[in-house]
């Protein structure tokens, strides 16, 4: 990509020399520039008062050590982030991730995104992220607690329910929150809803857990019906991943009438012409913790295939990648399209390269970036968070309800946007447009801070 407008890429150049070992953040920071350049383009002073020159930058970035014992009794020594990017809108707010490819770039481009995609969700929240590089796979159940618990020793100090509101994401589940949150209420004596996605019995919010891979559903189904005249029904859809996000993806969109071919973990995928069956990978990923493999030995119907990019080899007529960043290559984006791919939507963050959407837009293949396509998530934990406040909890079908509207107001603001500045249908532009206006307007009325 390439910013024709002079004082984008003299903003561009400023990340560049001060991040320049950091290519996922560069390359969500260009991502947005590149969209903002129509806006900027007709209204100059939009950027008055260093606004971009301040948007990247994070307010605060700890990096911390996370010392814990294993069950050998050998002391292990992971890294500890947590990033405050952007508290214009509201309280910091994102997830955390376990995950051995966890880096600063990584986190820097994840609070990033999570700015505008929290914005986008119009709930009062700031963006953050936050994680390490500890990799729960073959860990102990202790390990794991005697991790987590490690972890919120340092983390306690930097968040609080109106300050930042930690979440899990990859790697970070129920059972990682359980822990995190058990720490935090004991090194600070107090039980307040710093964090969301807990149980239900201790402040958590019906839906949180399929929240994301319901909403990605919600805005597939919006997407599709206001732009192409189409539906989900009778579909076939290539979902990648196999945790949270794809589990909910999957499930929504059978309920919708999809059928859904394919799965994944890091190791490889699984093809199964029948349709995935919901309850074998669940039993598998989530109950065993067990390798995708295992689904095709139990299952007859199903192929396995080592290598987990193959997955975009599959024909289907939508794609949802819902397993980790820039998994679609421009390579992968080719091959879906040649297969007769019309629409993809972004369950995990950053999912594809630049290059690859690039080339998805110039054939027409109708797109919506994970800042709008994977906001649900977040945007339950808004109402988790509304619900400790209040001190109540809200039936299912409310949350549902409101869940619903969001992901159809995100698709309303980016199609305004995308069509007010000239490119009707652009929602990578829309979006990035429409999460940038709300953050932006915010910070200058703050003043400079
Ligand atoms: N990690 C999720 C995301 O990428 C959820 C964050 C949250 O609920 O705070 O949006």
């Amino acid at each position: 990509m390439h910013l024709k407008n002079s004082y984008l890429s003299e903003v561009y150049s400023i990340a560049k020399q001060k991040d320049p070992n950091k290519p996922e953040f560069l390359q969500s920071v260009l991502e947005m520039l590149t969209a903002l350049e129509p806006v900027i383009e007709k209204h100059p002073g939009l950027c008055k008062k260093g606004v971009l020159e301040r948007l990247i930058e994070p307010e605060r970035f700890v990096q911390f050590r996370v010392a814990w014992v294993d069950r050998n009794g050998d002391v292990q020594v992971n890294r500890g982030y947590r990033i405050q990017f952007n508290s214009a809108l509201g309280p910091y707010k994102g997830g955390l991730r376990f995950h051995r490819t966890v880096t600063p770039s990584v986190i820097k481009f994840l609070g990033f995104e999570q700015t505008f995609k929290n914005s986008l969700t119009g709930l009062p929240l700031g963006g953050a992220k936050g994680g390490s590089d500890f990799d729960p796979h073959g860990k102990t159940e202790t390990e794991v607690m005697l991790f987590c618990q490690s972890f919120m020793s340092e983390l306690f100090r930097h968040i609080g329910a109106s300050t930042d509101v930690p979440a899990g994401d990859i790697g970070v589940g129920n059972r990682e929150i359980g822990f995190l949150f058990g720490q935090y209420c004991r090194l600070r004596n107090i039980s307040e809803g710093a964090m969301t996605g807990k149980g239900i019995f201790a402040g958590g919010s019906l839906l949180r857990t399929e929240a994301t891979g319901y909403g990605l559903c919600y805005m597939a189904e919006e997407t599709l019906q206001q732009l192409c005249g189409q539906s989900l029904a009778g579909k076939t859809l290539v979902i990648s991943g196999s945790g949270n996000v794809a589990v909910y993806a999957i499930k929504k969109a059978q309920e919708f009438g999809a059928r859904v071919v394919a799965a994944s973990d890091s190791d490889g995928y699984i093809f199964d012409e029948e349709g995935i069956d919901l309850e074998l990978l669940r039993q598998i990923k989530e109950t065993e913790r067990a390798r995708i493999s295992e689904y095709a030995v139990r299952k007859p119907s199903a192929v396995y295939t080592e290598g987990s990019e193959g997955i975009w080899s599959i024909p289907c007529h939508v794609a949802m990648p819902c397993a980790t960043q820039n998994e679609i290559t421009l390579e992968a984006a080719e091959m879906l399209v040649r297969n007769g791919v019309t629409a993809l939507f972004e369950g995990s963050n950053m999912s594809c390269t630049l290059n690859a959407v690039r080339y998805l837009q110039q054939e027409g293949i109708t797109y919506v970036p994970a800042k709008a396509a994977n906001a649900g998530g977040v945007a339950v934990s808004g109402l988790e968070m509304s619900q400790n406040a209040g001190h109540s909890s809200w039936s299912y079908e409310k949350v549902d309800r409101i869940l619903k509207t969001i992901m159809k107001n995100i698709f309303a603001q980016s199609y305004e946007m995308s069509a007010q500045y000239g490119s009707p249908g652009n929602l990578l532009m829309g979006a990035n447009v429409a999460g940038f206006v709300k953050v932006s307007n915010a910070m200058r009325w703050q003043g400079v801070v």
